[in-house]
């Protein structure tokens, strides 16, 4: 039999409900693979052996008295450390969170907590969400399994690097800017951000309210479409839920490309990777084969993204954070007894620099005098790129890109110049502006062995349709799954 770590997620589900498999064995397997694998790849912040075996014993027991809760009951699914989960420390990996311990469960993990899943918190991630590789954790940097001197990607690293790694089948991540997309891109496996409003963010730290979303990553298809249909819905907890159709992972199929009209971009406007161009030529050319229209997209507007996200995330997250005083959660710190002090020494020790560098940029933007200057344009030019993500879908059936600009980067390259850091969400961030779905899809190799992601766009709430062209990329030779790879 195949090395169980090296299962689908797919597969996994078929053996446990065939009764080929425990939840206990697979489980102990998983096990053993993190204590030797992350040692070098460190997506793990915790992990409670005790806690994730009695789960798998718990579901093993249902199973054999016939009370199964699910068809996914004992399934593992690794957690990013800023979901609240009842009982356990949830630190967004920052020293002012670090003995914090959540009394709730967010609401995607009551939901996975009803089917049986079995739940492996808690991974790495960039302190708050914020960072695009994994060096903003307070504790520790996360490696890229295909080659451990770069980085996985960010802000859900740990959780991307798990998967890729085959110490699990799936996880949970959150994307504000791309935190999903371009780690999954980065680590060569499957991972969404829904439509906004898709998945309740109850529960989930805020960092900025009106762009985080909750999805899956996965190392196959299947696992991203089961999970977006459990985690979804419609949820009294957080006001902006949609009620809308709810989403069923039996509608996803594989297309016929033909007459298909993809929206591609014009890579020469930007910087990519001659190997991330290639491919998504390649790619292009082989749909075109197939029968689909290529119609080029007027992406200018793309300029903007970055500075408008930038400004948009930062206030929201100035708002957001100014809860962490010291007084209502995690770290104290006294200094000389006054109040005020006890504010500003909690937050100086309690924050990393890219969590302070981004709440001074926020209060500054959102600062009387400059609010109309700065906030008030960049939500003005958001809805210009809304509309133009509207007008887009006019024209196309679904817009392709490369999920990032180039292929993971070596740790520390990037650290010194936060600019440049910022620039590998230049296609990512537009996405949660827009408010639309999009996933990045395994596209192979570049030629020093790292994986590429291609892109898919669809319209607000269309992760049917966004998931069938997945489907039919899936199928494509070259966009076959890198896994499972040897950590170096
Ligand atoms: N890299 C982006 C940022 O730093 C996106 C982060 C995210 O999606 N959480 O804000």
């Amino acid at each position: 039999m195949k090395d169980l770590i090296f299962l689908t997620y797919s597969e996994i589900k078929t053996k446990l409900n065939e009764g080929s498999l425990s939840s206990k064995e697979l489980v102990l397997a998983y096990i053993k693979r993190i204590e030797e694998a992350d040692t070098k790849v460190k997506a793990f912040l915790e992990f409670n052996k005790d806690r994730i075996l009695s789960q798998a014993e718990e579901s093993d027991n249902r199973r054999k008295a016939g009370k199964l809760l699910s068809e996914f009951d004992g399934i593992p699914i690794g957690i990013k450390d800023n979901i609240c989960i009842s009982g356990e420390i949830t630190s967004c990996s920052s020293h002012i969170l670090e003995n914090f311990r959540s009394p709730y469960d967010a609401s995607v993990i009551q939901k996975l907590k009803d089917k049986g899943f079995v739940l492996f918190p808690r991974l790495n991630m960039d302190e708050f969400a914020m960072g695009s590789s994994t060096e903003n954790s307070a504790f520790q940097t996360t490696r890229n399994p295909f080659d451990t001197n770069r980085i996985p990607g960010g802000s859900s690293g740990g959780s991307a690097a798990a998967v890729a790694a085959s110490m699990l089948p799936v996880s949970l991540g959150s994307d504000t800017g791309g935190s999903i997309r371009q780690p999954a891109a980065l680590c060569g496996i499957w991972g969404l951000k829904p439509t906004y409003g898709r998945v309740s963010r109850y529960g989930l730290v805020a960092y900025a309210s009106s762009l985080d979303q909750i999805g899956p990553f996965s190392n196959d298809l299947q696992g991203i479409s089961d999970l977006l249909e459990i985690i979804s819905g419609l949820d009294h907890k957080d006001q902006t839920t949609a009620k809308v159709n709810a989403f069923e992972t039996n509608s996803v199929s594989s297309i016929d490309w033909k007459g298909k009209r993809i929206g591609v971009m014009k890579t020469d406007e930007f910087n990519f990777s001659p190997d991330v161009n290639k491919r998504y030529m390649d790619i292009l050319k082989e749909v075109e084969s197939k029968g689909a229209t290529l119609v080029p997209l007027d992406f200018s507007l793309l300029k903007y993204a970055i500075p408008v996200y930038y400004l948009i995330a930062t206030a929201e997250c100035s708002s957001n954070l100014s809860r962490f005083d010291g007084i209502r959660y995690g770290l104290r710190k006294e200094g000389t007894g006054k109040l005020d002090d006890l504010y500003s020494e909690s937050r100086t020790q309690g924050f990393g620099p890219e969590v302070k560098r981004r709440i001074l940029l926020g209060t500054f933007s959102l600062s009387s005098g400059y609010y109309d200057a700065y906030y008030g344009k960049a939500q003005k030019a958001r809805v210009l790129i809304r509309k133009q993500y509207a007008e887009f879908f006019k024209s196309v059936d679904i817009i392709f890109q490369p999920t990032s600009p180039t292929t993971a980067f070596k740790v520390g390259e990037k650290t010194k110049d936060p600019i440049q850091m910022y620039q590998a969400d230049i296609l990512t961030t537009s996405v949660n502006l827009a408010g639309v779905p999009a996933i990045s899809c395994p596209a192979g190799l570049d030629s020093g062995n790292l994986p590429i992601g291609l892109q898919i766009t669809s319209s607000h709430f269309d992760e049917t349709k966004l998931l069938s062209y997945a489907k039919s990329i899936s199928e494509l030779e070259i966009c076959k799954l890198p896994l499972p790879i040897e950590i170096s």
